[in-house]
């Protein structure tokens, strides 16, 4: 079965990320080895290497891998930073950072979600995922500043607790903003006070619901 699953990874790679032009050696080889499968509900784990998002419970998903690989590639890792991902979800997108960056601090407001993936990351032998229950939006301000962001939500605008906590040197933060109908997946590139952003596509995510996010009600 195992060997099932690791021909699925190779035909996901080659056929849904390949074909789309996501290079990135590092990028393609963490894919090659995260089993995405053990990040979803055991009844769907035959479909989690399909090229769409699932449901993971409590109205969140596990995003498309060719999604994860467009977010992961455009962070532009070389192997050295510090990362922080806002939503752990599942755990996958942050199991594929850890694969290729120092450290990665993720934080998710949904406690059950968050054990969840933290058990499947634990038996996988990550010892470089930080874990944190709470409002994302806010950061995680003890631990800035961060050489690279990843928010796996949609807010409105980029949360500005988010701006202030990415590196003045080369920070690099990929978010989706808009409203919950369309969004823009950015990417936003600090230098000192300088921030420039760049829309990389058009995108689906479910709300960045916190302080400096989405209320809860009008999520
Ligand atoms: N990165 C996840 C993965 O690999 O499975 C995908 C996560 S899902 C698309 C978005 C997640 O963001 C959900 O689990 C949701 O609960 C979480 N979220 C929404 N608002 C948040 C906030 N303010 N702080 C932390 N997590 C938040």
């Amino acid at each position: 079965m195992e060997r099932d699953f690791q021909e699925m990874r190779e035909l996901m790679v080659r056929e849904q990320l390949v074909v789309r032009g996501i290079k990135d050696e590092k990028v393609l080889e963490a894919f090659r080895s995260v089993p995405r499968h053990l990040f979803v509900p055991y009844s769907e784990q035959h479909l989690a290497y399909r090229d769409h998002p699932l449901g993971i419970g409590r109205g969140q998903t596990i995003s498309q891998p060719y999604i994860v690989a467009l977010m992961t590639e455009a962070l532009g890792l070389e192997g050295g930073e510090k990362v922080l991902e806002i939503g752990t979800g599942s755990g996958y997108q942050a199991a594929i950072l850890a694969e290729i960056a120092d450290t990665v601090y993720t934080v998710e407001r949904i406690m059950q979600l968050q054990e969840t993936a933290r058990k499947v990351l634990d038996l996988l032998g990550y010892s470089n995922i930080r874990f944190r229950i709470g409002d994302g939006t806010r950061g995680w301000p003890e631990e800035a500043p961060f050489d690279r962001i990843l928010v796996t939500a949609a807010a409105l605008k980029p949360p500005p607790s988010l701006l202030s906590q990415l590196s003045e040197e080369g920070g690099r933060m990929v978010i989706p903003a808009g409203n919950c109908w369309s969004q823009d997946l950015l990417l936003i590139t600090r230098e000192k006070d300088d921030f420039k952003e760049r829309v990389l596509c058009g995108c689906r995510f479910v709300p960045l619901i916190g302080n400096e996010g989405h209320k809860d009600d009008d999520a």
